[in-house]
């Protein structure tokens, strides 16, 4: 796999295209793209001497639409490039995977680890689930682009990559529940990545930096393994539950951020980690301006052991949901991103 993380990345696609020998490139990139950064991809791969077959235009991931586009591809295609953020990198992942197509993933925001992820969340009859999917072949991030993007989005992005302190505790405890092993070598560099970010949580370059690497070595400790359980617990699982009903899902790093924390309490370990590093990047700040529904998390906790079935975490071992409640009522940094609502 190569990997380009760096300032105006995003100018040397072709380069980078052209060393990866791939001539015939089709792109996926979202609807509502900047257009100042499509035009300087464009430009740059007609600098070298590489053809845009197609340039799909994404803004559902609707699994019929998916196939479509899957069945629209041309014929000469050499490789799928993602370019944008969330919808785009699930369609063209999961294309590329039909495809049996090289996939490169340039994202241009930083919200999750999805652009390098084995999988693809699309919407089947309505519903999210999660399809298989291609692993890049080249991850290429422009870090002065993440870094002007909207700052919620750096947010997002750490939020998904501290849910690693819970999810790999809620590993080690389904392997003991089960008298089994976990894959340690994943597990430590899912716990590294988690360390190296924390090193430096600043909202700049090199920060941006930092955080590409973690969110993309997240990915990979789930392909090592064959496995999410590496990067997802049940945090992950209240956020898919809020996905399914809540009136206004937030951004996934957000939601499994703030659930990252509660289940850290009820875990009884990296509370004070998650919450110190939270106070440093203004994350509680940022929810706080658009406070939580704490009817619609209660809810979400409550079906979140449900979505997954065989997926033992702490919410396995007895009903915890009073002591969930008793933490949105009693927690000092808690208190103040959620509202009560009707
Ligand atoms: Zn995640």
């Amino acid at each position: 796999m190569a990997v380009r993380i760096k300032p105006d990345a995003l100018d040397r696609v072709g380069i980078y295209s052209q060393r990866l020998q791939l001539k015939n490139i089709v792109l996926v990139g979202n609807k509502d793209l900047d257009p100042i950064l499509v035009e300087r991809v464009h430009t740059a791969m007609k600098e070298n001497g590489i053809e845009i077959l197609q340039h799909f235009k994404i803004d559902s991931i609707d699994f019929n639409q998916v196939l479509e586009t899957f069945q629209a591809l041309p014929q000469n295609a050499s490789a799928i490039m993602a370019f944008g953020g969330g919808k785009a990198l699930d369609v063209a992942k999961y294309v590329a995977f039909l495809a049996r197509l090289p996939y490169i993933a340039v994202p241009t925001i930083l919200s999750n680890d999805g652009f390098c992820s084995p999988q693809s969340s699309l919407e089947l009859k309505g519903k999210r689930r999660s399809f298989p999917s291609a692993m890049p072949s080249a991850v290429i991030i422009d870090t002065k682009v993440c870094l002007n993007a909207p700052r919620i989005f750096w947010l997002a992005g750490i939020g998904d990559v501290v849910s690693k302190i819970t999810a790999i505790y809620d590993w080690k405890l389904w392997a003991k529940a089960n008298k089994t092993v976990i894959d340690d070598f994943a597990a430590l560099l899912s716990d590294a990545t988690v360390f190296q970010l924390m090193a430096k949580p600043d909202h700049d370059l090199e920060g941006i930096r930092l955080l590409g690497t973690s969110l993309m070595l997240n990915g990979i400790a789930m392909e090592i393994c064959g496995s999410s359980r590496p990067a997802s617990g049940s945090e992950h699982l209240i956020s898919h539950a809020l996905d399914q009903i809540s009136k206004k899902p937030r951004l996934h790093g957000l939601q499994v951020g703030v659930a990252s924390y509660i289940i850290s309490l009820l875990q009884g370990q990296g509370s004070e980690r998650i919450a110190r590093l939270f106070d440093t990047i203004g994350f509680w700040k940022a929810i706080q301006e658009d406070p939580l529904d704490k009817d619609e998390w209660l809810a979400a906790f409550r079906l979140a052991p449900t979505i997954k079935p065989d997926f033992y975490t702490v919410l396995s071992e007895r009903d915890r949901s009073e002591d969930f409640a008793q933490i949105l009522n009693t927690d000092v940094r808690l208190k103040e991103i959620f509202k009560s609502i009707g």
